[in-house]
């Protein structure tokens, strides 16, 4: 088995976007997203979710919510054919009323804790995996654990906040447009020598020989 993943975030990227939601009921996947995870599992990457879940701090729902959430991800991911690997929630939020979640923790994307911390418990090789959402903290969360990003390119993210970190590797329409790219890219190293120094050759070449 690969140590390879591609985890991504949950709302507005995996999921449709629905704020603080919880409620199995309202839990849609965006468009796209059972093919991208089918394609991705294909080629033997693992798949994981990674969400901020401030909610719990700002009291809108009790962390005790999460886990009848994560159950009907997982059945939603087994309808699509695929297993669910790992989800990681961060509950706190900075500006949190309830005392015990409201911390500046280092798991709160921005900051990488939940990736790495996935990484610890799969065995995830970061460097081999993706990190996929929809707003730039979330490239920056992916930047900083040492994996390549897809930036959803939805109009979720209105601030476009500058960072050294806060670049994409890609930048994608939808998530069936991300899982392709990922796997062409996964595919690319292949074709040259060495990676690093033929990296952008490389990935011109193989845009070029498959548009
Ligand atoms: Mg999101
Ligand atoms: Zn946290």
């Amino acid at each position: 088995m690969t140590n390879a993943a591609v985890l991504f975030d949950k709302d507005g990227t995996l999921l449709d976007d629905v704020p603080y939601n919880v409620d199995p009921a309202l839990m849609r996947f965006a468009p796209g997203a059972c093919e991208a995870l089918a394609l991705l599992h294909a080629h033997g990457f693992r798949l994981l979710v990674i969400s901020n879940q401030g909610g719990v701090a700002l009291g809108r729902f009790p962390f005790e919510a999460l886990a009848p959430m994560e159950a009907h991800l997982r059945g939603m991911f087994d309808a699509c054919g695929v297993p669910l690997a790992g989800a990681y929630w961060c509950p706190h939020h900075p500006a949190g009323t309830v005392a015990r979640y409201a911390v500046r923790c280092s798991c709160r994307k921005p900051q990488p804790g939940m990736l790495l911390r996935a990484a610890n418990e799969h065995g995830l090789d970061l460097s081999a995996s993706w990190f996929v959402g929809d707003i730039l903290d979330d490239i920056e969360a992916g930047t900083r654990a040492g994996c390549r990003t897809v930036l959803i390119d939805n109009g979720n993210e209105t601030l476009w906040e500058p960072g050294p970190a806060r670049i994409p590797t890609l930048r994608e329409p939808n998530l069936l447009q991300a899982a392709l790219a990922i796997v062409r890219e996964q595919e690319a190293p292949a074709r040259g020598p060495k990676l690093d120094t033929m990296k952008t050759a490389t990935t011109n070449t193989t845009r070029q020989s498959i548009a």
